[in-house]
C-alpha cells in the first residue's frame, strides 16, 4: 500500500523525525485558513505548494510551486488543487490531484537521498544514502552507481550505530548535522521495521542553511499482508488514488493487477498465473492483467473474477487456465458456465483446465451449450488464446 507525502510525515514525525510541516486540504476554500495557519503555526512566511498524489517525480511536472508571499501561495493551490499532474510515474493520462499541501518553505542548503528497502538478492534490509538528492536517483544508479552508498542491516540487530556513522560520513556530513543524522537513520529504520514498511524514501534530505537537518519529502511504501497489524496506517489507505478494478477485485479477496495487454487471464495460484503470463508473451501476445483467484476458487469467484476482467477495455480475449489440486475442475467449469450466461460475453474465452475431475469439467462444458474454446494443453490454450486475441 502507498500512502501520500502528508501521511509518511505525519508517521515520520510520530518517530521523531524533523519534517518540512504544513497543513493539507481537499478544497480551494480553506485556502485562506491553510495558509493563515501556517504561518502562524510554523511561523513561514514563504511557501511550498504540493500536489498529494501517489507518484514522484511532482517537482518536474508542475506539481511542487515556491510562493514568497500569501498571494502567490493561494493562487499556486487554485492552480494545482485540481490540475492534471503527469510525472514519468504517473504515465501520459496523469493523475487528478485532490489534496494539495501547504508547507513552511525552507532555505536549502544541501539535498540528499535516503532510503530503506528490502534487498532480495542478500535477503536483508539495505539503508542507502547518495549525496545526489533531490534528482531522480534512477538516475544517479545508472550513471554513477559509486555515489549511492548501502548499509546491509542484519535481520534482528537494527541499523547499528557504526553503520548509521557510515552512511553520515558517505554524505560528508560534520559537527551538529552529522549528529542529527545518526540518531534520524536510526529512527528511520525503527519505523521501516515497526510499521512493516517496504520502503521508506526521503528524498530530498536536506541540511538548511540554519544547519538543521530535514525531511522534505517522504515516501512510504507498506506490505499488504502485515497491514492488519496496524489498523492507522491501513486507514491512512487512499482509494481515489488507486485502480478501481483492482480495489474492486480486492473486495472479493482476488489478487487482481492490471496490466496494459489485451489477454485477460484468469488463473489459480501465483505461480501459474505468473507462468500464464509468461507463455501469453512467448506466442506474440500481451498479457490484460495478472490475476491470481486463489485455492478456494468457486462460482462466485469466477464470477466475479471475469466481471473484473471484463471491465478492461483493452480485453480482446480470455485464457482461464486452472490447475484442479484443491479446487475442483467441474466447480469452475459450472462458474464459468453460470459467468458467461449471466455476463454479456462478446469476447471469446479460452479454457484449459486440468487436475481433479478435469473430465468432468470438460463434459459440462461441451454440453452446457456456451461457447467457449476448449484447450488439451497449456501450449493449446497459450496459442489459441493469442490467435483470439489477435483476431
Ligand atoms: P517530488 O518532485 O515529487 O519528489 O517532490 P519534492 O517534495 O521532492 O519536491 C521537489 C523539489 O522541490 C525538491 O527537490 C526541492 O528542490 C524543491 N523544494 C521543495 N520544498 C522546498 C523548500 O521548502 N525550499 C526550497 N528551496 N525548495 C523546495
Ligand atoms: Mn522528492
Amino acid at each position: 500500500m502507498k500512502i501520500h507525502e502528508y501521511q509518511a510525515k505525519e508517521l515520520l514525525k510520530r518517530y521523531g523525525i524533523p519534517i518540512q510541516d504544513g497543513v493539507t486540504i481537499v478544497d480551494p476554500a480553506q485556502a485562506d485558513a491553510a495558509v493563515d495557519q501556517v504561518n502562524k503555526e510554523l511561523g513561514a512566511g514563504q511557501y511550498v505548494i504540493k500536489a498529494q498524489v501517489h507518484a514522484g517525480g511532482r517537482g518536474k511536472g508542475g506539481g511542487v510551486k515556491f510562493s514568497t508571499d500569501r498571494a502567490s501561495a493561494l493562487e499556486n493551490i487554485r492552480n494545482i488543487l485540481g490540475m492534471t499532474l503527469v510525472t514519468h510515474q504517473t504515465g501520459a493520462e496523469g493523475r487528478l490531484v485532490k489534496k494539495v499541501m501547504v508547507a513552511q518553505a525552507l532555505d536549502i542548503k544541501q539535498e540528499f537521498y535516503a532510503a530503506i528497502t528490502l534487498d532480495r538478492t542478500k535477503g536483508m534490509d539495505v539503508f542507502m544514502v547518495s549525496s545526489e538528492g533531490g534528482v531522480e536517483i534512477e538516475e544517479v544508479a545508472r550513471t554513477s552507481p559509486e555515489k549511492i552508498v548501502k548499509e546491509a542491516v542484519l535481520p534482528g540487530f537494527g541499523l547499528r550505530s557504526f553503520q548509521a556513522r557510515n552512511l553520515v560520513l558517505a554524505l560528508g556530513l560534520e559537527g551538529e548535522a552529522a549528529r542529527q543524522a545518526v540518531g534520524m537513520f536510526q529512527k528511520l529504520y525503527t519505523l521501516y521495521r515497526e510499521l512493516d514498511c517496504s520502503i521508506v524514501e526521503i528524498n530530498p534530505l536536506v541540511v538548511t542553511e540554519q544547519g538543521d537537518l530535514i525531511a522534505l519529502d517522504a515516501k512510504i511504501n507498506f506490505d499488504d499482508n502485515a497491514l492488519y497489524l496496524h489498523p492507522d496506517v491501513a486507514e491512512m489507505r487512499d482509494l481515489d488514488e488507486e485502480d478501481p478494478a483492482e480495489v474492486e477485485a480486492g473486495k472479493y479477496n482476488l489478487n487482481y493487477i492490471k496490466l496494459d495487454g489485451t489477454v485477460g487471464c484468469m488463473v489459480n495460484g501465483a505461480g501459474l498465473a505468473m507462468s500464464t503470463m509468461d507463455i501469453i508473451k512467448q506466442r506474440g501476445g500481451s498479457p490484460a492483467n495478472f490475476l491470481d483467484v486463489g485455492g478456494g476458487a468457486n462460482v462466485e469467484t469466477v464470477k466475479n473474477g471475469f466481471r473484473i476482467i471484463l471491465s478492461d477495455e483493452n480485453v480482446k480475449a480470455v485464457l482461464i487456465n486452472i490447475f484442479g489440486g484443491i479446487v475442483r475442475c467441474d466447480r469452475i467449469a459450472n462458474g464459468i458456465i453460470e459467468a458467461v450466461k449471466e455476463l454479456d460475453l462478446n469476447v471469446p474465452v479460452v479454457v484449459r483446465l486440468a487436475g481433479t475431475n478435469a473430465d468432468i469439467a470438460k463434459e459440462l462444458l461441451a454440453n452446457s451449450g456456451v461457447s467457449i474454446i476448449s484447450a488439451d494443453s497449456f501450449e493449446d490454450a497459450a496459442n489459441k488464446v493469442v490467435e483470439a486475441a489477435g483476431s
